[in-house]
């Protein structure tokens, strides 16, 4: 009997668990482009593009490796809409009565999928860690952190391992890796490449369709293939690597990517295996070509805290991202969206947003994301802004990064403090301050960085659960001995600046 194969946007993989289990020969794979998912969130042009073209790109590819693809665009006039629309009507065209599918990657879709008759859902195993096995691991787990399961994934892939011990005599160089920005001179750019054919037709479609949503939609450089995506790894391999643990936090305005790899949109979307990846980039270091800090800094970020989000997201379960532990509950402001703020720190990173739908870690976590945490920002609200406007976006490791990482709203589970920091942090580790219309040296007062501000209107209005927190309470220390006037003045200033964000 005939079966559907599912094949969504992120499973862009031809040894998906879904495409393993079927029969080639008399298997039909569906793929289609349907609204609910374009407009679920209003997501960046951008990423639109890219996810689109993508799947267009994947379906040439499972063509030409034999598979009998029906492919069904945004614009066919009988498209339904929906997946579960779309699976339907490809179980009648084509006389299936069975459904197989690989799980997906968001708590929305398992559950509408599992309304479905006749559907096999398949684990998606294109991760280091089992989802389950990591829930099990956590539920034992007293303080659960995340370097507890790095350890353990080191340890089950055998990467940067020497016998049961870590390569360098260290599990974690993360203090060589706070370097400020370097000059721009002799830093990489990410490989950009031309649209096809293809693409363009998708950017057409992009432009009318969704002229309304986030985001410039040109120039467009992504790879939409495995190979061009293998190619922007290699060419990260040989320009970024080396230098991407000592400025992996650092921050520069002529600078979007510095020594980052930009992989994260092609990895998510499933056109690269991060394994993979880790052991390319552990065999740099066996070379001699990359130091240890950078191998060892990059392969924590992706079998370390991408896999570490991906196991909280599916373990904490749907509610997860209504978490709102400091009870924030201010709109998030309009300048996420125009960039019109005379903070240079944020216009910097939301414009970046705007052109690349991309922006590295350390401006969503300590621009975008510090500042919402120190205005005390609804944390859903923001988390459907991070959502939108990145094209690496996908719920199972956009939300815990946000709920849990950046806006502390699930109470510490994730991080083991709030990452707040005033300007100087800022200033250090960028050049933003330098054109700024705020001083950044300034504490109170109207010319002062409102990241000044705000730092200490959190410690005030968090005291109470933050002196409990022993990476905190020096913090909240140090506003206890501030005079009553200066704690007034503080308060006062911070008060008329959260007053004019509306
Ligand atoms: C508020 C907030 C929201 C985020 N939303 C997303 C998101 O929607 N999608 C996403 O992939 N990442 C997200 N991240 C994590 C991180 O910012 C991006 O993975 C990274 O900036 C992607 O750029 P890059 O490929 O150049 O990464 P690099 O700096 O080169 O890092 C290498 C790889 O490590 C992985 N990685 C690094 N940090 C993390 C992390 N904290 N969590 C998961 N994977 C990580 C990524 O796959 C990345 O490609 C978010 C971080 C924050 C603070
Ligand atoms: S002075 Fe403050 S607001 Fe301005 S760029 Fe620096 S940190 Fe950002």
């Amino acid at each position: 009997m005939k079966r559907i194969v599912l094949v969504l946007g992120d499973q862009l993989t031809p040894t998906l668990s879904s495409l393993r289990a079927a029969d080639r020969s008399n298997d039909v794979v569906l793929m289609a482009e349907v609204a609910t998912e374009t407009t679920y969130i209003r997501h960046h042009k951008k990423k639109i593009a890219l996810v689109l073209a993508a799947m267009r790109h994947f379906a040439a590819e499972l063509r030409e490796a034999g598979w009998h693809v029906d492919y069904v665009t945004l614009r066919d006039p009988v498209n339904s809409g929906s997946l579960c629309g779309e699976v339907r009507r490809a179980c009648a065209r084509h006389g299936a009565a069975h459904v197989l599918a690989t799980e997906p990657g968001e708590w929305r879709l398992m559950r509408d999928m599992a309304q479905w008759p006749s559907t096999t859902v398949l684990p998606d195993d294109r991760f280091v860690a089992d989802r389950h096995g990591f829930a099990t691991w956590a539920e034992k787990c007293t303080g659960m952190r995340m370097e507890h399961f790095y350890r353990l994934m080191r340890r089950k892939t055998g990467l940067l391992m020497e016998g049961n011990q870590p390569a360098g005599s260290r599990w974690n160089f993360d203090h060589d890796n706070r370097n400020p920005a370097p000059g721009p001179l002799g830093l990489p750019q990410p490989l950009r490449f031309e649209p096809d054919a293809i693409t363009r037709e998708v950017l057409e479609m992009v432009a009318a369709c969704f002229p309304d949503h986030f985001g410039d939609l040109t120039p467009f450089w992504f790879a939409v293939t495995r190979a061009g995506a293998e190619a922007a790894f290699v060419h990260f391999l040989r320009h970024g690597l080396h230098d991407f643990g000592r400025y992996q936090d650092a921050m520069l305005s002529g600078h979007r990517f510095l020594c980052h790899s930009v992989v994260s949109a092609y990895l998510n979307l499933g056109l690269l295996d991060p394994l993979a990846m880790c052991r390319a980039v552990e065999i740099e270091w066996r070379a001699g070509r990359v130091p240890i800090n950078s191998a060892e800094g990059f392969i924590r970020q992706v079998i370390g805290w991408r896999e570490f989000v991906r196991g909280v997201y599916w373990w904490r379960g749907p509610d997860y991202a209504h978490s709102n532990e400091l009870d924030a509950h201010r709109p998030l402001p309009a300048f996420y969206w125009s960039a019109d703020t005379p903070m240079h720190c944020v216009r910097a990173c939301v414009t970046q947003t705007r052109e690349e739908a991309y922006a590295h870690h350390i401006q969503r976590l300590m621009v975008t994301g510090n500042f919402a945490l120190l205005a005390g920002i609804n944390p859903h609200a923001l988390h459907e802004w991070y959502l939108a406007v990145y094209a690496d976006a996908f719920e199972w490791v956009e939300l815990p990064n946000t709920i849990g990482m950046s806006q502390f709203a699930d109470g510490g589970l994730l991080a083991s403090k709030p990452y707040v920091a005033s300007g100087a942090y800022i200033h250090r580790m960028s050049d933003y301050c330098v054109a700024c219309t705020y001083d950044v040296r300034a504490k109170e007062g109207p010319k002062a960085c409102p990241f000044n501000l705000l730092y200490w209107h959190f410690i005030a209005r968090h005291a109470d659960q933050l002196r409990h927190n022993p990476r905190m309470v020096q913090m909240v220390r140090t506003w206890e001995r501030f005079t009553p006037e200066k704690q007034a003045r503080l308060t006062r200033d911070a008060g008329h600046f959260l007053a004019s964000l509306g």
